[in-house]
């Protein structure tokens, strides 16, 4: 080849035109901006137009400016004239022709790049999963590149007749997030079942039930005196409560049923997936959603996430004896943790050997015990239970026979709250499902 600017300039074309044609059949369509291809390129629009104006494009597709209005080449006006149906062969024709190739092309588009379909839906939730959603941070741009959000109740503005609208399974996949406690949640998740391909439980409290599951542990009733009236910030003097029909000015109104009992989203629909966590972290999500996308998903019914427990990722595992002998339980309040050491060491409760692992050690990292918001690794059918017998075998009754009754159940004691500490996400999901009320079934 010639003198190095001749080599440079060659290089460079082929780039150019390299880099065109992977957009141009990337995109699907026939068309790109030079500002994309320059910015693409890291080269600068005049450099990039140069080239393409002398540039020959083969079968793959044309060239078009948009901010111009201009195409390029003339072998790619050809090319599109021809696509398009349109009599004209000429830079000046095709210009005319400009807004119906415009709208020729976006439909195209459309119908080549039809993105999946997908529905963001919250059910009982604290909004944290959501939050979890925004907290992809620059990632969200790639999934809002990458599908089309057809309901996020927190962000957009579409309706349930917009869902009802659709032909079932038109949704690629609905995340649903939050627990069943209304009746308004159990028809929607039926109905977004009925129009979606794939379901995915997203976090803790659509996986296992999660923290609402613990008003498991009572009745609706007391639920609603706790908080229309009890509560110390409360101010009802007219014991106002929730009432399912209410008339208001000769109108009727009507609120959703609450029920008595929180379920899992399993325990309403059939779920396909489910991403763990409260809230599950932003890697957690991404994968998952690049799975969906590309096709490249396990099998129906996997809990999204490593099947090894958490000690087994914790960076405190090595101080970690085979063999504990817990003495008594203290809160982290009680003591100064040592950031190096395993929690159950110090005598503190930690979920880990009964957790699922994934979330990165969130808590651990923040010098707190795990509390087991991934839930159990596979086949473990209670996770309350499971932490339950494990943390049994653990506190030191090596010397229960020596001991009275008094002191077993003073060293039993010193883990407050076992209830809710071994079923906090998981209560709607266990054996027990819920405490028994007589006059509230299961
Ligand atoms: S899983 Fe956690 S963050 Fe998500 S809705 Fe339930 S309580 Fe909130
Ligand atoms: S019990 Fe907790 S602190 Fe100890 S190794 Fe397991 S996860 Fe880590
Ligand atoms: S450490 Fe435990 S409670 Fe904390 S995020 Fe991880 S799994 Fe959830």
């Amino acid at each position: 080849m010639g003198n190095k600017p001749e080599r440079d300039y060659a290089v460079r074309h082929k780039q150019i035109i390299n880099k065109l044609l992977e957009m141009v059949q990337h995109g699907g369509y026939g068309a790109v901006s030079v500002t994309r291809l320059a910015t693409e390129l890291g080269m600068d629009q005049r450099t990039v137009k140069a080239h393409l104006e002398i540039a020959e494009i083969d079968k793959a597709g044309v060239f078009i400016d948009h901010e111009k209005k201009e195409f390029c080449t003339k072998e790619g006006l050809i090319l599109l004239a021809d696509k398009l149906g349109i009599q004209a062969t000429t830079p000046a024709d095709m210009n005319t022709n400009y807004e119906r190739i415009e709208k020729e092309l976006r439909n195209k588009r459309e119908v080549n790049m039809a993105k999946p379909k997908v529905a963001i839906y919250w059910c009982a939730s604290c909004g944290g999963c959501e939050e979890a959603v925004v907290d992809l941070n620059e990632d969200i741009l790639k999934v809002v590149e990458a599908v089309d959000i057809v309901l996020w109740p927190v962000a957009l503005d579409f309706k349930r007749k917009d869902i009802e609208a659709m032909a079932d399974g038109d949704i690629a996949v609905s995340f649903i997030n939050g627990s069943v406690r209304l009746e308004e949640q159990e028809e929607m998740v039926k109905l977004l079942r009925q129009k979606s391909q794939l379901v995915v439980a997203f976090g803790s409290c659509a996986h296992l039930g999660g923290i609402p599951g613990l008003a498991n542990f009572w009745s609706r009733e007391t639920v609603f005196n706790r908080a229309y009236l009890e509560t110390e910030s409360t101010v009802n003097p007219g014991k106002t409560m929730p009432q399912e029909k209410v008339v208001v000015d000769g109108h009727e109104l009507e609120l959703p049923k609450f029920f008595d009992t929180v379920r899992a989203l399993n325990q309403v629909i059939p779920v396909d997936y489910y991403l763990p966590g409260c809230a599950p972290p932003p890697d957690l999500i991404m994968n998952a959603v690049n799975a969906i996308l590309t096709g490249k998903l396990p099998e129906k019914g996997a809990v999204l996430a490593p099947n090894i427990a958490l000690c087994d990722t914790c960076p405190r595992k090595d101080s970690k004896p085979d063999k504990l002998s817990i003495k008594e339980f203290k809160r982290p309040w009680e003591i100064k943790v040592d950031p190096e050491k395993c929690f159950l060491v110090q005598g503190i409760f930690c979920y880990g050997p009964a957790t699922r692992s994934g979330c990165g050690e969130t808590c651990i990292k923040a010098n707190q015990g795990c509390r087991g918001c991934f839930g159990p690794v596979d086949g473990v059918v209670d996770q309350g239970a499971k932490a339950l017998s494990m943390m049994a075998s653990m506190l030191g009754l090596e010397d229960e026979e020596k001991m009275s009754a008094e002191e077993t159940k003073k060293l039993i004691d010193t883990l407050v709250d076992p209830a809710g500490t071994f079923y906090r996400f998981s209560l709607p999901v266990s054996l027990l499902k819920r405490k028994r009320i007589p006059g509230i079934g299961g």
